[in-house]
């Protein structure tokens, strides 16, 4: 445990405004005789401290619930008029604070009021950390302009609103189909020499070519130093105590590692064949490639992904778009239900123009039109 040492908090007095008054000392205003208000302590600055020798610390100030004086911890009677202590609630204590951080009773009452706040369970409103901050002044904390608050909450809001209008804001369209699209196509794999990497202890045993290089694995957290500063915190008989509070300090540090780097014949893809075609009426179909079959022996082909896809064409019918185009990708059953002869209707996003596939109806054929 660090050394302690024992200072004097001060106290102004609101009624004759002397200022820098002992908080042990002057239980009184030297000056008028006023009694001293222990939610008006604060810290000295470093060149005003004074320091207590020899104290006795006997525990935190009751405060008379009478007549709000504050009294030492043995006190049984009021000082000041005689009224029982018994039941005294203590002095409220300042948070601790970094040795050099100016202090007076303005940040004090923040002090106070925001540990009201934080007791009931708040959050206090976020100003310059008081306690450990060793800088010689607390900056006032900007405040920001109430237009520009304004102003922004109307983008973010204005934005959201817009999104939702967007989305949600619709108009029934007619439909008439122009054209079916569908395309299959099946990728086709060789088994060949690839390039590739891994961690060296998770190298693949048939990798061949290797060449090794040193690369940052991860990193580690290695303790460099102490980090220390004074704090000083509130004793609450009116004095306070300094001392110096310590914590280890850590810097992060790259953890080495072997790379390899190898060839490795595997299967790998090679090519994608595609069929496709325009309309409905014709089965679509998977393309037939050639390939060269065999197994697990360098040039050695074989089929691998297949992927599909149908697309129904539409144009608006109708309507101040008339002639529009919009375009939905479908699975193939519904891709073949749609035909030429029929209309159909679908919800349609009037700001950002898109049709949703999901909506589309039957509306009424063309022949009875
Ligand atoms: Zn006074
Ligand atoms: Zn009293």
């Amino acid at each position: 445990m660090a050394e302690e040492k024992i200072y004097e908090m001060l106290w102004d007095c609101e009624f004759c405004g002397s200022k820098k008054l002992l908080g042990k000392t002057h239980r009184h205003c030297p000056n008028c005789g006023a009694t001293q208000d222990p939610t008006r302590r604060y810290f000295p600055l470093d060149s005003e401290k004074v320091a207590v020798q020899d104290h006795i610390y006997v525990g935190v100030d009751k405060i008379c619930s009478f007549c709000a004086t504050p009294n030492g911890a043995k006190a049984t009677f009021c000082g000041n008029c005689g009224g029982a202590l018994d039941g005294a609630k203590d002095v409220t204590l300042r948070t601790d604070q970094g040795a050099h951080v100016e202090d007076n009773i303005q940040i004090a009452k923040v002090d106070f009021e925001n540990q009201k706040i934080i007791n009931e369970g708040g959050v206090p409103p976020k100003t310059e950390d008081l306690a450990f901050k060793d800088s010689k002044f607390i900056k006032p904390h900007p405040k920001t302009p109430k237009w520009v608050l304004w102003m922004l909450g109307s983008i973010v809001f204005g934005t959201i609103g817009f999104v939702c209008v967007g989305v949600l804001w619709t108009e029934k369209v007619t439909l008439k189909v122009t054209k079916h699209e569908w395309s299959r196509s099946v990728d086709i794999e060789r088994f060949k020499p690839v390039s590739d990497s891994s961690w060296c202890d998770s190298m693949p045993m048939n990798a061949y070519s290797v060449s090794r290089r040193s690369e940052v694995r991860s990193h580690r957290q290695v303790a460099d130093g102490q980090e220390c500063h004074m704090v000083r915190s509130d004793k609450g008989d009116g004095t306070y105590s300094e001392r110096e509070s310590c914590s280890t300090k850590y810097r992060s540090e790259p953890v080495y590692d072997s790379k390899c780097y190898y060839t490795i014949d595997r299967w790998a893809f090679e090519r994608a064949a595609t069929a496709k075609g325009i309309g409905a009426d014709k089965d679509p179909y998977w393309p037939n490639p050639e390939y060269k079959s065999c197994s697990n022996s360098i040039g050695c082909e074989r089929l691998g992904a297949k992927k599909e896809s149908y697309v129904v064409h539409f144009e608006e019918e109708s309507g101040e778009a008339k002639g529009e185009k919009h375009d939905c990708d479908l699975d193939q059953v519904k891709w073949k239900q749609y035909n030429s002869k029929t209309l159909y209707k679908s919800d349609k996003s009037v700001i950002f123009n898109y049709i949703t596939c999901d909506s589309i109806t039957e509306s009424e054929s063309i022949e009875e039109y």
